[in-house]
């Protein structure tokens, strides 16, 4: 075991790789927050906070021999992290997955779980008291939460709203229609086509009036910004020449490298790879980056290796409408109901996090 691994970021990639690597490596995870935050739950758990136990869960068992230090990275070289107090981690590889950040109450601001906790309980006294409620961006969580708070509270009136002039529009369109027809079924109004003007906060709900494209005026008791996530790439843009693309995120090369430092490595939403922003990527690259580092282990050079390949357009989603309905795509085909609520809805994988963290499964 005498290769060193640093890793920065304790999220979907950073977690899972850590415990992989963990019998094999001397791994360093460096991660500040207390718990894990499982985004898919923080979706239902704006209307159903007690599900919130479960989908915060503590990093306080997930390594047996490797350490997980409770920091923030500030700077990363070829030798190691170095950490927001000054300490050094040194490693022979060092992957950066510091994630993205989202919207209020889904993620929390840095390292804040108290204030996530604190978030969720505004957040869902709010919609509680709301009648009218808007959702701006029909991305996976947009109409996710449309889907949620038709199910769970179908006295409301919630009105979706997107930009584009479908929902999903670049998969197949069986998965948007699908989903479209559901959601009108369930009373939710769509609104597609029409940018929201004058959107006050991209990360706070408020109550308020959207103007659209069109010049409509539409007041909601709550609106939900929905418009997708932004790369935390502080930490590699200490690297030199590295190249931002969308969203902040950080181009990489074939063997997901953001610079020309032959040992550092980036992953996840943080590393523009090809892929979108998903934990279905995180579950493509894992495998590559720990036959990777364990190819260097070996005294291969990274060159000898495979390099990555993205999903491309087989990228599978998974869009439940609450715990019973819903539409998949699956890279051949697009799934119903009765496979979504299986696959996701029902659970929303939290079982299998819980696993991953060596928790109970509550
Ligand atoms: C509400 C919501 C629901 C979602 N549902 C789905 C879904 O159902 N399916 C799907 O495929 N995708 C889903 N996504 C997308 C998914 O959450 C992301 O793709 C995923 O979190 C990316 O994983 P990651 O490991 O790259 O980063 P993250 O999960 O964002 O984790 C990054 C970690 O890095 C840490 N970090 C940040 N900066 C530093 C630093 N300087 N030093 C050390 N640590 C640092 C953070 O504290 C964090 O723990 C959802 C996203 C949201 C917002």
């Amino acid at each position: 075991m005498s290769q060193k691994i640093a890793i920065v970021g304790g999220g979907y990639i950073g977690a899972e790789l850590a415990k992989s690597l963990d019998d094999t490596a001397q791994v360093t995870l460096i991660e500040p927050r207390s718990h894990f935050v499982h985004a898919p739950a923080m979706i239902r758990a704006v209307v159903d906070p007690s599900l919130l136990d479960r989908a915060l869960i503590p990093y306080d068992r997930l390594l047996t021999n490797g350490r997980v230090i409770a920091s923030k990275a500030k700077a990363i070289d070829a030798k190691g992290v170095t950490l927001e107090d000054g300490t050094r981690v040194e490693a022979d590889q060092i992957v950066v997955a510091t994630g993205s950040g989202n919207a209020m109450p889904f993620k929390p601001q840095g390292a804040d779980i108290a204030g996530l906790k604190a978030d969720n309980q505004r957040i869902h006294q709010q919609l509680k008291e709301a009648q009218n409620i808007g959702i701006v961006g029909a991305g996976a969580v947009g109409t996710e939460l449309a889907g949620e708070i038709a199910y769970a509270m179908p006295d409301k009136k919630v009105t979706l709203i997107s930009s584009d002039a479908a929902l999903f529009p670049t998969m197949p369109s069986k998965l948007g229609n699908s989903l479209a027809a559901k959601l009108r079924k369930a009373g939710v109004t769509l609104i597609l086509g029409q940018r929201a003007e004058n959107l006050k906060s991209l990360t706070e709900p408020y109550a308020g009036t959207l103007q659209l494209a069109d010049g409509s005026q539409h007041d909601f008791d709550l609106i939900f910004p929905a418009i997708g996530s932004r790369a935390n790439s502080k930490v590699i843009e200490t690297l030199a020449g590295v190249q931002k693309t969308t969203a902040n995120r950080i181009k990489v090369d074939p063997w997901m490298r953001p610079s020309s430092v032959p040992n550092i490595f980036a992953a996840g939403d943080v590393a523009d790879a090809g892929d979108g922003m998903t934990i279905v990527a995180t579950s493509r690259q894992l495998p590559w980056l720990k036959a990777t580092l364990s190819g260097l282990a070996q005294g291969k050079t990274v060159e000898d290796m495979k390099p990555y390949k993205p999903w491309g357009s087989k990228a599978p989603i998974l869009v439940p409408l609450g715990p019973k309905q819903g539409n998949s795509f699956l890279g051949f085909f697009t799934a119903g109901d009765f496979l979504t609520s299986r696959m996701k809805g029902k659970d929303l994988f939290l079982k299998k996090y819980a696993k991953l963290l060596n928790q109970p499964e509550g």
